[in-house]
Parts: C-alpha cells; sequence; structure tokens
C-alpha cells in the first residue's frame, strides 16, 4: 500500500518528516514523497531517503494508494488519482459539506483528520489541538514582535516599565497556550471563555478570568462551545471594551465549530484602545472576533495592529510538520494492519473522520 505526500504548494509546512516517515515504513507502508517537500521545513530530500522514495508530483499522484496532505489539493490533481484512492487531508466537511459528493463524483474516499473525535483514546491523534497550541503560542511571539513595549516588568536605571496586559478570549487549546506564553513572558493576564470548564484551567495558569453570566454551554457538544444567544454577545461585548481599553495585548481564539466566529471586538472597542495595542485574531479564518480583521493580512487602524493570519502554525513549520506527521501516525496505526488497510466502522475514531463512507454506501 503506498501512502504519498506531496509538497504543500501553499504551506510552509509537510505532512510527513522524515523521523516519523520510517515509523510509517514500519507498518508496512510504502512512503513517497515529492521532491522538495520537505524543503520550506528544513527537511532535505536526503533526509528522507532511507525511509521513502523521492519522486516527482506527477508519479506521486499516479501511484498513490493514499494521498496525504495538510490542505487539500486541487480537483484538477485529485482527478489524477487512482479510482478508490483514500486522500486524508483536512477537509472541514462541517464547514464545506459539498466535499463529500465532490470526492465521491471523482471515485475518492475522504478521511479527514479535522473530523477525529475529541476524546482522550484520539488526543494524540488530534492534528487541530497540536496546531492550535502552536498557534496560541505563535500569536504571543507575534503580538510581542509587533508591540511597542515590553511584555515584563522591568526596573532599569533609566526607569521602570510596567508590565504589558494581555486580554485573551477564548480559552480552548490556542487559548490556553497563548496564555501560558504570555506569562512566560512576564505579562498580566486576563481571559474569557463561555465554556466554565475553561475557568479552572485560566486560573491554575495564573491568569485571570472574566466571568460572563448567562453563557449557554452543551455537554453533548464534544467540548466546543455551542452558539450564544444575541443578548449574552452583546453582555460580552461590553465587558471585553471595558478590558480592551486597559489592554496592551488582545488575543481572540472564540470559535464554534461549524459556524462564523462571534465578533466579540467591534470597530468602537477598537477606537477605544491605545495606539501601539496589538490584535491577534486567530478566528480570522472563519470570519474574525474583530470586526476589522482580515484574513491573512495585518491592517493598523488608529494605531491599533489586527493581525489576521489564520496560519500561524505555518511560521513555526519544522515543529509543526513533526507534530502533525506524528498525530497521523498516530493514526495509521488503527488504520493499517501488516501493510493494508482496515476501515473498520466499528472504530469511533475511524467512524468520525472517514466522511464519505456513508455517500460511498448508498452509491452502492
Ligand atoms: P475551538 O477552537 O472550537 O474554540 C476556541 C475557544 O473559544 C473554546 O474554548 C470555546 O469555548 C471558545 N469560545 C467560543 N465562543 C466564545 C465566546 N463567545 N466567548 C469566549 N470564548 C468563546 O476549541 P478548541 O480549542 O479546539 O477546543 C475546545 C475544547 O475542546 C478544549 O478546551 C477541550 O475541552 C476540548 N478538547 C478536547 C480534546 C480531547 O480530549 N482530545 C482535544 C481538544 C479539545
Amino acid at each position: 500500500m503506498k501512502l504519498a505526500i506531496p509538497r504543500e504548494l501553499e504551506d510552509t509546512r509537510v505532512a510527513m518528516v522524515p523521523e516519523v516517515a520510517e515509523k510509517a515504513k514500519a507498518l508496512g507502508l510504502e512512503i513517497l514523497i515529492e521532491e522538495g517537500a520537505g524543503a520550506s521545513s528544513f527537511y532535505s530530500d536526503q533526509d528522507y531517503e532511507s525511509a521513502a522514495t523521492v519522486t516527482t508530483r506527477e508519479k506521486l499522484l499516479s501511484g498513490a494508494d493514499m494521498l496525504l496532505s495538510i490542505n487539500p489539493l486541487s480537483d484538477e490533481e485529485y482527478k489524477k488519482l487512482k479510482k478508490d484512492a483514500i486522500v486524508i487531508s483536512q477537509f472541514q466537511p462541517f464547514l464545506y459539506p459539498e466535499v463529500t459528493d465532490k470526492l465521491r463524483g471523482m471515485g475518492l474516499r475522504g478521511i479527514s483528520l479535522d473530523m477525529i473525535p475529541r476524546t482522550t483514546l484520539a488526543q494524540s491523534m488530534d492534528v487541530l489541538s497540536s496546531m492550535a497550541s502552536i498557534a496560541g503560542y505563535k500569536a504571543v511571539l507575534e503580538a510581542a514582535r509587533h508591540l511597542p513595549r515590553y511584555f515584563p516588568m522591568m526596573i532599569t536605571a533609566a526607569g521602570s516599565v510596567r508590565p504589558a496586559k494581555v486580554l485573551v478570549l477564548g480559552a480552548g487549546v490556542a487559548g490556553l497556550q497563548a496564555i501560558a506564553t504570555a506569562k512566560r513572558l512576564g505579562s498580566m493576564v486576563e481571559a474569557s471563555d463561555t465554556r466554565l470548564a475553561a475557568k479552572e484551567e485560566v486560573l491554575s495558569l495564573g491568569a485571570k478570568f472574566v466571568e460572563v453570566e448567562g453563557a449557554r454551554e452543551d455537554k453533548e457538544a464534544g467540548g466546543y462551545a455551542v452558539e450564544q444567544s444575541k443578548e449574552f454577545l452583546e453582555r460580552q461585548r461590553q465587558e471585553v471594551q471595558k478590558r480592551a481599553m486597559k489592554a496592551d495585548v488582545i488575543i481572540t481564539t472564540a470559535q464554534v465549530r461549524g459556524r462564523k466566529a462571534p465578533m466579540l471586538v467591534p470597530k468602537e472597542t477598537v477606537d477605544q484602545m491605545r495606539a501601539g495595542s496589538v490584535i491577534v485574531d486567530l478566528a480570522a479564518s472563519t470570519g474574525g472576533n474583530c470586526e476589522l480583521t482580515k484574513d491573512n493580512e495585518i491592517v493598523v487602524h488608529n494605531g491599533v495592529t489586527i493581525i489576521g493570519n489564520s496560519n500561524l502554525a505555518g511560521l513555526m513549520p519544522q515543529d509543526a510538520s513533526l507534530l502533525y506527521a506524528n498525530n497521523v501516525l498516530n493514526f495509521l496505526k488503527i488504520l493499517v494492519k501488516d501493510g493494508q488497510l482496515t476501515l473498520d466502522m466499528s472504530n469511533e475514531i475511524i467512524r468520525g473522520a472517514y466522511f464519505t463512507a456513508e455517500a460511498e454506501a448508498q452509491q452502492q
């Protein structure tokens, strides 16, 4: 069974790194990797040679039984695959439901790594968590890079500097890592989330928790937040506004699965922030938590820098690729037995990720 990994065309990461390719090979897989696939993450073709066959994109696409990537490929390229080949990527079918019929129309089977259930058993396969954690870390470093001030308190012969104030909205995987990183840099941190479980985690990191009364939660949502009422979001925006006026940095990570991100920082709030302040909006790709965010752009409004980079993990490609590949390897361990594919639908992880299964059954 051939597992093929193409070069990412618009990403610095690669879905498989040499040391993990060795382990995937040990599962009985034959690994094909495109020439130069690891170059932007600082893995050379030579590094892969003992575990994989380094080849051209054309040969890789025509030879693949399973095609693994970080971002989905174009339809034109998927059409070059064998019938019944398995494509493994992050298709986000809950945001783009049309992808199921599209892949089935090409005779392909789809596995979406972002659909792996967020259970303890599947934690080691959770690419969303690995990448969100890097994004949270990098968000703080990017904020520090743009902030015209220190993060820590400084007492020097030339005078004293107060520590920066950081507000983190959304304390999930990315938010918690942002809090931890901002604390390590010596800033004062406060954070808010609609899930009450987040409160204890925020406090345990030494940050202050900002609670807004009346949040809706749903235990059936698999650890995810649910959409909030208009009244709640309005109360929350007022609370954010009070704190934003004093904040040097706001990091927003609030997402609601399958929906547009909640708008927590309107233009009026940005208008009231001090010049030089920085907002890093990790929800940029789903509409942004700040009204002024532009996806994949940095905008400056009244001296406030708003960073809407939705692929912060791509700024740290070497470790991001390593962790992504490790997540994939852990998933392959339940998918491949003696080099052969076993799509065991009694396994809830496979059932969650193998999103074209139902459409395939209907076609037969
Ligand atoms: P996410 O990226 O979907 O959302 C980020 C955060 O935004 C969440 O904490 C959410 O509650 C919060 N949020 C949504 N609306 C908000 C609003 N109006 N105001 C403030 N915050 C808001 O979530 P995530 O970080 O991927 O994960 C969320 C939770 O899922 C985790 O904290 C954890 O409890 C659970 N989880 C479990 C596992 C596992 O067990 N394998 C893995 C990952 C996550």
